[in-house]
């Protein structure tokens, strides 16, 4: 008879800025994302698509599944030790209760920081190993913008990470996790990881060359045995951690030494593109101009994305720079989303649409996103606790608004998040098609929603909202030599 194993999963999820102004508890945790156990809702989110996954599978009677907390926070700045302890201590606890176990999967992220903990991610696998013991199988799921630590994988049988940036691939990346965890649970595999250390921190959006040809190839590879799975970490230049860059992650069929040195040579042939990897970017000054310019060539709108004011990155998301700049050169016909401001939000709403009133919102957090824009301005359109999708997720947005002002429509949200696809001006009542440029809040999660929509992308680079450059940033924890901070760490 076939052996049904007894699954556990959970999923625990946020990137930490330590940089970021915004502190994050466990109300952030509630508010954003809380799904008891048995009650995570049937679509996946980010990080937690193991959940709908195993289900599936529980249904078919291939597992007995034990369905644990789940729970992610927008990111922000670094988690205080009570938060951490508490959900800590809560999947422990389930972990415990859940009896003898065949295997533990985990949606993380990867880029947890408390206030206590600079590895969440690899004490928290540390302390299920100690209960479960060697045998049980421990598999997790981690986004690339993470830090990978020798504790996590030292306690892990399988980890996989979203190949693709933006991550449109994550409920794939639970599905391998799932497969694998099952084949070493059966013993149709003996799984090795081996991690080779880049040394290097830049963005990697994959829409683009070379990264585009380079997760291309690393698809190919994982067919051919002994390779069971090959991972990319870019890394997470916000989040001070000993750990922070890029790390290259192949799995074998119990050939480590193979493994190893399939990750040096991938590893060493990303470190040799690492200064083409970043998209170029401009100046607001500058990406405006180039896009009025674009704009007069092209049919579509010009986009450009605001890619540090990124609440993806753990910045509020209220910077006004770009718009205010757009304003003293007098654009017309802008769409710009969104403004995270939960009060103007509020006022738009009392006032109710189609009318007129005196408005102050964006850029209450930090002295560097702009300063508040003071402006009469008319509410188009309100709504109540508005989505928009994110592949098969639903990213939650708040109550939000949409008002217009010199020509220039604005969304407005009181949930932060960053801009995935084009739900987030549709549903409030922006036909971005008609625009000339449209603005968005995110650093590539948008792409691959808005490029049939629109002509150009610009990506501009302000700085003094996030830490966008890794020479300049403060970091303590890092101790490792990592490029760009020299510029060969490998010598
Ligand atoms: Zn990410």
């Amino acid at each position: 008879m076939k052996n049904i194993p007894k699954v556990y999963c959970a999923s625990i999820a946020t990137e930490t800025n330590t940089f970021s102004p915004l502190k994050t508890n466990m109300k952030n945790f509630k508010e954003a994302f809380f799904a008891k156990p048995n009650h995570h809702p049937s679509t996946p989110t980010l990080c937690s698509a193991l959940f709908p996954l195993l289900r599936k599978k529980n249904r078919k009677n291939e597992i007995k599944l034990i369905e644990g907390t789940a729970t992610w926070a927008e990111p922000g700045g670094l988690i205080d030790s009570k938060t951490w302890n508490d959900l800590k201590k809560l999947i422990l606890k389930e972990i415990k209760n859940a009896g003898k176990l065949d295997i533990v999967l985990l949606g993380l992220h990867g880029a947890m920081i408390a206030k206590n903990c600079v590895d969440c991610e690899g004490d928290l696998v540390k302390n299920i190993r100690k209960i479960v013991g060697p045998n049980v199988v421990i598999g997790a799921t981690f986004d690339p913008h993470s830090h990978l630590s020798k504790k996590f994988i030292t306690n892990t049988n399988i980890l996989t990470v979203f190949k693709e940036f933006p991550h449109t691939d994550f409920v794939e990346t639970a599905k391998n996790c799932i497969n694998l965890s099952i084949k070493t649970f059966n013993k149709n595999i003996k799984p090795k990881i081996s991690v080779f250390d880049v040394k290097m921190m830049t963005i990697l959006p994959t829409s683009k060359e070379p990264m585009r040809s380079f997760v291309d190839k690393i698809k190919l590879l994982e067919n051919k045995s002994p390779i069971l799975s090959i991972s990319v970490i870019h890394g997470f230049m916000a989040g001070d951690s000993p750990d922070l860059g890029a790390k290259l992650v192949v799995i074998t069929d119990s050939k480590k030494k193979y493994g190893d040195k399939i990750s040096y040579e991938l590893g060493m042939s990303l470190f040799n593109k690492r200064k083409n990897l970043a998209p170029k970017s401009f100046s607001a000054t500058n990406s405006l101009k180039e896009a009025k310019k674009l704009s007069k060539k092209n049919k579509k709108p010009i986009l450009i994305a605001d890619i540090w004011d990124n609440p993806g990155g753990g910045v509020p998301g209220d910077s006004t720079t770009l718009i205010k700049k757009a304003i003293s050169m007098k654009l017309k016909n802008i769409a710009l989303g969104s403004i995270w401001d939960p009060l103007a939000v509020k006022l738009c709403h009392k006032a109710g649409e189609n009318k007129e009133i005196n408005l102050n919102f964006g850029s209450k957090i930090m002295k560097e996103s702009g300063g508040a824009i003071h402006k009469k301005v008319f509410v188009k359109k309100i709504k109540k606790n508005v989505y928009q999708k994110f592949g098969s997720s639903l990213v939650p947005m708040g109550d939000s608004a949409c008002i217009i002002f010199d020509g220039i429509e604005v969304v407005l949200n009181s949930n932060r998040c960053q801009t995935f696809s084009t739900d987030l001006f549709s549903k409030l009542g922006i036909n971005i098609s008609k625009k000339n440029i449209i603005i968005v809040k995110s650093t590539n999660h948008f792409y691959k929603s808005f490029k049939p929509h629109v002509s150009e992308i610009i990506y501009a680079s302000i700085d003094g909202i996030y830490p966008n450059n890794p020479k300049k940033n403060k970091y303590i924890k890092l101790k490792r030599k990592i490029w760009p901070i020299v510029s060969n760490p490998h010598q």
